[in-house]
C-alpha cells in the first residue's frame, strides 16, 4: 500500500514557515482547508493562520481558536472544501508529533503539519495522519506545487 500524500503549494508552505518563525519560541497553530481525492491524497487550498489560545506557556503547547474553526465551517459549508488538517510548529525541536500531540488527536480524519523551528529559523514541515485507533501517527508524503497559492 502506498503512503497517502498532502499536496499545498509552495506559497502556502511559506505562510506556515513566517507563522512559526513570527509566534517562536511559542508555538504557532492554524488549520488547512482543502479535500481529500481519489487514491488517498489531500489539496490543500488554504491555510488559516489561529492565535495559539493555549495556556501559557505556549511553547511546548498550542489550541487553534475554536472561533475560527467555526467561522471556517461556516463559510464552506456550500463549498467542497473543508477543514482538513491543523498545523503548528516545534520551537527547538523536531517535526516529528510529541506525546502531546497524540494526546491531543481528537479527530482521526485530520491532516497534521509540523514544523521544526532552531533558533526562530523554520526548518523541516512533515505531515502526519492518526492512525485509526488515535493511539499514534503515521507519516504522510508531503508535495511542493506551485498551482495553488
Ligand atoms: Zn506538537
Amino acid at each position: 500500500m502506498s503512503i497517502a500524500r498532502v499536496r499545498l503549494s509552495t506559497a502556502q508552505l511559506q505562510a506556515i514557515e513566517r507563522a512559526a518563525e513570527a509566534a517562536y519560541p511559542e508555538e504557532a497553530c492554524g488549520l488547512l482547508v482543502g479535500h481529500s481525492e481519489p487514491g488517498g491524497a489531500w489539496q490543500v487550498s488554504a491555510v488559516e493562520e489561529s492565535a495559539n489560545v493555549a495556556e501559557p506557556p505556549r511553547t511546548r503547547r498550542f489550541e487553534v481558536d475554536p472561533k475560527l474553526r467555526l467561522r471556517l465551517e461556516r463559510e464552506l459549508r456550500e463549498s467542497p472544501d473543508s477543514v482538513v488538517g491543523v498545523y503548528h510548529s516545534h520551537p527547538n525541536g523536531s517535526a516529528k508529533p510529541s506525546e502531546t500531540d497524540v494526546s491531543m488527536i481528537f479527530e482521526p480524519d485530520m491532516v497534521w503539519l509540523i514544523t521544526a523551528v532552531t533558533d526562530g529559523r523554520a526548518g523541516a514541515t512533515k505531515a502526519y495522519k492518526p492512525s485509526e485507533d488515535g493511539a499514534a501517527f503515521q507519516p504522510l508524503g508531503l508535495d511542493l506545487g506551485g498551482e495553488e497559492a
